[in-house]
């Protein structure tokens, strides 16, 4: 499962500025360039110039092994997006006409959009593009450029035709998801001979220990009836391509950092090289199970959001790394769990005698590729194999280089400008905003959600529907009631009790106001985290009115959130705490309903209509995603590598006409 993140969300939930020790990265270029409803960003591999040589070098090779992967999602994402990609890059280079006219400035916006999406459909919406540029400038500048193209007649209709091939995946109801889905999972056969297909597989196979059935493969009916699956294999389809990968598996496999780690890699390449779905399994358990090493990576045929019918999966590849730093700020919250659930404003019979702290995995992306890429995950749950989650569990991860290139980027987006009451709180948020963004979540994740007990024979489920937002609440109000502690200070993880108050800040106004520019204008808050966060914000805005510690300000028709006794508010916060763990322990489903349905559901249309037009003026971005680092590996005269640099200089374009010439030897007609 990846862990998504609507481009627009953390934009919008405030990020902060830059801390102390995440000065250096004020040089380094976070946005890059912009167009259509794309933001192109950068991501730091902090921590890499670190590595031990091995390490570096075992890197290397599994990113060309990412890399080589790419054009098999090209070719899954829709049978003609190679033969369009070749001409579009084939004119983007030989082109020498005006640049400044309109159909040449479509047609490149077209061609990044293609790029962007791996494809000619949106990556996220999945609608074909509508192309800028006329046929007849297309078919012109072709013969211009002497481009040679035998089945332009084809291109021009998958592309300038708009009924057909309308969207990569159809999920609307009532028609033949293959027949009206542009993807290349399918071949010639109808969506019941496809589901019949695999109906019987399943019937036929293992109940309890069932593969992921037609997971690797395109599913094809020949021209006298018969319905057999192509496998994507080293001897299949996209064999070239999963060949290199294998070649360069094998280069990494001696760099790998245990036994149990080339254990992996051997099973890895054992599958590509059978197709068999029974050693992917046995794969994806050495995979979980190899929890140790520092580096770590996913290759294969991961997520079916690709496929209507949720069976194929599109491949992708990430390639990855603990960040000791975050590790370290989460064991040492960690080790001291007990302090914290001892000294929490809760009442004493609802506090665990007993706590864990549990040990959040941060990891930084190296590099990313398929479907994780240039759009990707933020936060990755892994395998998806049901039975080998239950039976060998899963690896859960962050990823905070990602989330971190996220929020560097988002500064200078004008957004705090346009809802921050004053230079105060900006400077606040300036200075301390990530460091305490970053611990509010470890003291969400690693000691709030495990923090507290249920009473004897209360059940779990009592508080319903109601149940994941009062738990959201919950961990929130244990990370807001002791980021201003001082036993942070003395753990140094804040540098001092006047940090909070960015956090307090962000947090208040988010829940107050910000966050709606993500509800739909006339939509209620559906989601638990935003209905907890509005939760949070507008119980303590009432409790503290009458001696005015937080106040709403208009200033200019503008409204304003000022908080006036930051102090106050923790005690706040704890009182609120205290109630929302009672209602947990008790099970007191009235008083949840009542919180959540009094503070956390309704929106004020008129305030929510002026944030609305407040955001829409700044013109963000709704999508994001990255360019990749570039690595070079410096080799002796044997051919041994000695060092691995790392740059991050190349351009967008640069970029994905080097992935085309260097990692692409896929025929352009995958059959
Ligand atoms: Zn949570």
């Amino acid at each position: 499962m990846k862990i998504t993140i609507k481009a627009m969300m953390i934009s919008a939930l405030v990020a902060g500025g830059c801390a102390g020790e995440k000065q250096a990265q004020q040089d380094f270029n976070y946005s890059d360039e912009r167009f259509a409803d794309l933001q192109m960003l950068r991501y730091k591999v902090e921590g890499f110039e670190g590595l031990t040589l091995k390490q570096k070098t075992f890197i290397y090779y599994l990113q060309e092994a990412a890399l080589w992967g790419r054009d098999i999602l090209w070719d899954q994402n829709g049978k003609y997006n190679l033969r369009i990609r070749k001409v579009l890059e084939d004119i983007y280079q030989q082109y020498d006409g005006d640049k400044q006219e309109k159909n040449y400035q479509g047609f490149e916006t077209y061609l990044k959009r293609t790029w962007f999406s791996n494809g000619i459909h949106h990556h996220y919406g999945s609608e074909k593009f509508v192309p800028e540029f006329t046929e007849q400038w297309f078919r012109e500048t072709i013969e211009k450029c002497n481009i040679e193209c035998e089945d332009l007649d084809v291109l021009c209709n998958v592309i300038f035709n708009p009924d057909i091939l309308q969207k990569r995946v159809n999920l609307a109801e009532g028609v033949d998801l293959i027949k009206t889905s542009a993807s290349n999972y399918y071949e010639n056969v109808t969506q019941e001979e496809a589901e019949a297909f695999y109906a019987k597989q399943k019937a036929e196979g293992d109940s309890l220990h069932p593969v992921m059935y037609g997971m690797n493969s395109r599913l094809v009916k020949d021209g006298s009836g018969k319905i057999y699956e192509k496998r994507w294999t080293t001897s299949g389809l996209y064999a070239k391509a999963l060949q290199k990968i294998v070649e360069n598996l094998k280069l990494a496999r001696p760099f790998a950092e245990d036994a149990k780690q080339q254990e992996v890699i051997d099973k890895l390449i054992n599958y590509y090289e059978t197709g068999d779905l029974k050693a992917f399994d046995q794969y994806s358990i050495a995979w979980v199970e190899n929890t140790e090493p520092l580096v770590d990576f996913v290759n294969g045929f991961i997520e079916c959001y690709g496929d209507p019918l949720g069976l194929k999966c599109s491949w992708e590849s990430i390639v990855n790394f603990k960040d000791m730093e975050a590790t370290k700020r989460t064991e040492t919250l960690s080790q001291n769990a007990q302090w914290f659930e001892d000294h929490s404003p809760v009442d004493a019979a609802f506090k665990k005698d007993k706590v864990k702290g549990i040990t959040a995995k941060v990891i930084n992306a190296a590099i990313l590729s398929g479907d994780l890429y240039p759009s990707t995950a933020i936060g990755i749950n892994l395998p998806n194999s049901d039975w080998v989650r239950k039976d060998h569990g899963s690896k859960s991860v962050t990823i905070g280089n990602l989330t971190d290139a996220y929020n560097q980027a988002a500064k200078g987006n004008g957004f705090m400008d346009e809802f921050v009451y004053s230079q105060e709180e900006k400077d606040l948020i300036e200075k301390y905003g990530d460091l305490c963004d970053d611990l509010h979540t470890d003291l969400h994740e690693c000691l709030g959600h495990g923090s507290g007990k249920l009473l004897e024979g209360v059940d779990g489920d009592s508080l319903k529907a109601y149940g994941s937002t009062i738990e959201e609440a919950r961990a929130d109000l244990f990370a807001l009631y002791y980021l201003p502690d001082e036993k942070l200070v003395s753990l140094g993880l804040t540098p001092n009790t006047e940090a909070y108050k960015s956090s307090y800040y962000s947090q208040m106004m988010n829940g107050l106001m910000t966050q709606l520019v993500r509800i739909q204008p006339g939509k209620n808050l559906e989601e638990a985290h935003m209905r907890n966060r509005a939760l949070i914000a507008h119980w303590s805005f009432e409790r503290g009115k009458a001696d005015k510690v937080c106040e709403i300000i208009k200033r200019d028709g503008k409204t304003f959130l000022k908080i006036n006794d930051y102090q106050k508010l923790r005690t706040i916060f704890g009182e609120l705490l205290a109630e929302i763990q009672r209602i947990k322990s008790t099970g007191d489903f009235k008083a949840a309903q009542a919180l959540v349905e009094g503070y956390g559901v309704k929106v004020d249309p008129a305030l929510h209509k002026e944030v609305l037009e407040r955001y829409q003026r700044l013109n963000i971005a709704p999508y994001k995603g990255f360019i990749n680092p570039v690595y070079t590996a410096v080799k002796d005269k044997d051919g041994n590598i000695t060092d691995v640099k790392i740059d991050y200089t190349e351009g967008y374009a640069d970029q994905m006409l080097r992935y085309s010439r260097d990692y692409s030897n896929l025929p352009l007609v995958n059959e």
